[in-house]
């Protein structure tokens, strides 16, 4: 139970840094699961019964009958990528003073990889020198975890699969695909987490809990039901990350950072209307079925 106390210690200190919160992970892959091809579906139930994690994370809670197990793994993995932030048994590579972690059998290596979730693409609007993010990142990670999952070992494909399951659905959170230079703020905002909006709030929070923060199975497939019925599939389902990432960048500009230059601070947080905030649940809602359209398309694709 020991790392569960960490996930809270450290849940109070950085509320802002996940992508979408478990609620909007959770409904993005109960919308692809739906979606799975019968073929395509019994490989993701098998691999996932190959990650180290299956009896303990991915299934806690989980019901016992066997197609409802399976669907709750698959929903719980879709986390798992946030859930390590705040485990013992792996370590933040992006840490210059951080320590590595032994490796556990079945895994393969202890990196958190907190910078796999996002991809930073420059936004400058008042011509501040924009900033570059190295890889690796969402950009150059996703694409060549698709790659590797259908040629994989097992283990290495289920440790992929909970991968894929997590960016693909960061990325359409729009604030994972940029990052705003100001000549106030030269350094970037990463995603929105530099624009306060009050005790420990901000823009990137605000995106991430778009789709509410409700984690029971009614929650989910309420949302899920009516985000499918607003939004229904188009005919053609783009699969290419970097289109993904070009269309969170797009309606970063269009609708994320319609509010000006500010970025508030500490002392004087920013004040965003309510029809801000009902814009971005709107958004997200359109987002979140789109994601999990896509996802299940890139599975159905690559574990045929
Ligand atoms: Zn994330």
């Amino acid at each position: 139970m020991r790392f569960f106390g960490l996930i809270a210690a450290w849940l109070a200190i950085l509320p802002s840094a996940f992508g979408w919160n478990a609620t909007g992970h959770r409904i993005i892959a109960a919308i692809a699961y739906d979606r799975l091809t019968p073929h395509a579906r019994i490989r993701v139930d098998d691999l996932l019964k190959h990650h180290p994690d299956y009896a303990t994370i991915l299934t806690r809670n989980a019901p016992t009958d066997p197609a409802a197990r399976a669907r709750a793994a698959f929903l719980a993995a879709a986390e798992w990528p946030d859930t390590i932030k705040g485990d013992a048994r792996f370590w933040d590579d992006t840490r210059a003073d951080a320590h590595p972690t032994d490796l556990i059998p079945g895994f393969p290596d202890m990196k958190r990889h907190t910078n796999w979730h996002y991809y930073d693409t420059p936004y400058a609007p008042d011509g501040a020198a924009p900033g570059h993010q190295d890889p690796p990142h969402a950009l150059s990670e996703l694409p060549r975890l698709i790659r590797e999952i259908s040629k994989a070992p097992d283990d290495l494909a289920a440790y992929d699969l909970l991968w894929i399951e997590h960016i693909e659905g960061d990325l359409h959170q729009p604030l994972h695909c940029v990052s705003r230079f100001l000549k106030s703020q030269p350094k970037g905002d990463a995603g929105g987490n530099g624009v306060i909006l009050g005790e420990r709030r901000n823009l990137h929070s605000l995106w991430d809990g778009a789709a509410g923060n409700d984690i029971s199975d009614a929650y989910i497939a309420k949302y899920a039901a009516e985000a499918v019925a607003a939004h229904p599939a188009p005919r053609r389902i783009e699969k290419n990350p970097k289109k993904w990432i070009e269309e969170g960048f797009a309606l970063s500009k269009s609708e994320v950072y319609t509010f000006g230059l500010e970025t508030g601070s500490r002392e004087h947080p920013l004040t965003l209307p309510a029809s801000y905030t009902e814009n971005a649940q709107r958004i997200a809602q359109a987002q979140i079925a789109l994601a999990g359209y896509r996802l299940a398309a890139v599975l159905n694709d690559r574990l045929k």
